[in-house]
């Protein structure tokens, strides 16, 4: 009998591209941490949009502020002010310690944003010239999937047949000071990286790594850019992950979260001397800023402001964490990493691949998704309970066990 799920999945393997490689569920609705498929089989997700969906499925506040922003105007484009831009810029200026908001929709396009700002940068302020502006990146990083963005992948996946790359990149080792170190010049505009490696499998760097990189980068006059669109608004406990080392960028690069996982919401968020540098026509977004995007977004910055999603992914995060411990010490877990409601898991090679675990704990109602080889990822939504956390370590202890 070929029920609703698999109708769904081979339409959507005849008129989609192959672009992606799904778990066989197709969801129909969602609340809180929890999702409900088109057969009525509910699951926990354990992966909430790649961190998007921070403060779960269907928010009440989020979906009450979407629906009287829908009532009111969603698009002006930037031709025109509206009155919810001014407040959201402000606020998350504020919620960065920042001074200037350039809001975009996309994680790649906040990216884009930010290569473009510190290339113009570079010219107009540290006066670099023409056309030799440098930005060294991350080996391993994920930073979207423009053509510039992927010049700079080392993921052959991400990269293979998508040439000519855009030049203007170096590479170093994740982690590695020295090799940062040695890689600045009097070119360099950038060192672009992601405080904990998202994509890669949730790796956090050493202690005292992004600390070296703020003090090598205000030494040598480059602009430290913080990819948080994974990391940031709560996910590591804190608002930021570069909190953890008490390390403030010059931009903050932001996603995901910012549009609660009910619309695409990203920003660049740095100072006056370094968005300054933009003059009317010289980037732009018909949909960055609008808004139903604003709106959103205020109430996300709103939400952030108490702390009490931070403080949440915090104290269930140190638990998160002893129980996955728990799991290394017994053996069916090779290596654990990552922070606060994030972590890593590299399950042994020998109990299956990421996407065996994956598909074991899809058919135990448990939502996850594995990156590369046997590493599965956990990002649960702040709002999950610790009754369905629990619930989750113990289908994935199970799986493990089988
Ligand atoms: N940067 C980081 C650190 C990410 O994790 C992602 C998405 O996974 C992106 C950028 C790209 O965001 P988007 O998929 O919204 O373009």
């Amino acid at each position: 009998a070929t029920g609703e799920t698999d109708r769904s999945i081979a339409a959507a393997e005849a008129y989609s591209a192959h672009n992606y490689h799904p778990l066989p569920v197709v969801v129909a609705s969602a609340q809180g941490a929890w999702m409900t498929d088109v057969e009525g089989r509910r699951y926990l997700d354990m992966l909430a949009g790649y961190s998007a969906l921070n403060f779960g499925h269907g928010n009440p506040r989020l979906i009450a502020a979407a629906k009287a922003q829908l009532d009111r105007v969603t698009l002006t484009s930037r031709a025109f002010h509206h009155d919810r831009f001014a407040d959201f810029c402000q606020a998350l200026a504020e919620l960065c310690g920042m001074e200037m908001v350039l809001p975009m929709n996309t994680g790649a396009e906040a990216v884009e944003t930010a290569v473009k700002t510190a290339r113009k940068w570079g010219y107009r302020v540290k006066g670099v010239p023409d056309g030799r502006a440098k930005i060294i990146v991350a080996a391993d990083n994920f930073h979207g999937r423009t053509t510039t963005i992927i010049s700079f992948s080392t993921d052959p996946e991400a990269r293979a047949d998508y040439g000519p790359y855009t030049p203007g990149f170096e590479i170093v080792p994740y982690g590695d000071l020295a090799a940062l170190r040695a890689a600045v010049d009097e070119d360099t505009v950038a060192v672009l990286i992601e405080p904990i490696q998202g994509e890669a499998g949730v790796l956090v760097p050493p202690p005292g790594y992004l600390a070296g990189v703020r003090a090598v980068t205000r030494e040598r006059g480059v602009l430290f850019i913080a990819d948080e669109i994974q990391s940031g608004l709560g996910r590591t406990g804190r608002t930021f992950a570069c909190e953890h080392e008490d390390v403030v960028p010059d931009m903050y690069v932001l996603g995901k979260a910012l549009g609660g996982g009910v619309v695409p919401v990203s920003a660049v968020v740095s100072s006056r001397e370094v968005l300054g540098v933009f003059r009317p026509g010289e980037h732009g977004s018909t949909f960055g800023g609008n808004p139903l995007a604003c709106a959103v977004g205020l109430e996300v910055i709103a939400m952030l402001r108490t702390g009490e999603y931070q403080d949440r992914a915090a104290e269930l995060g140190a638990h998160l964490h002893a129980e996955l411990g728990l799991l290394t010490a017994g053996g069916a877990v090779a290596a654990v990493r990552g922070r606060g409601l994030w972590a890593g898991v590299d399950v042994a090679p020998a109990l299956g691949t990421g996407r065996q675990i994956s598909e074991r704990l899809l058919a135990r109602g448990v939502l996850v998704k594995d990156t590369h080889g046997s590493t599965i990822r956990l990002a649960p939504p702040l709002v999950i309970s610790k009754d369905d956390l629990d619930w989750s370590l113990a289908q994935l202890r199970e799986v493990l066990a089988a």
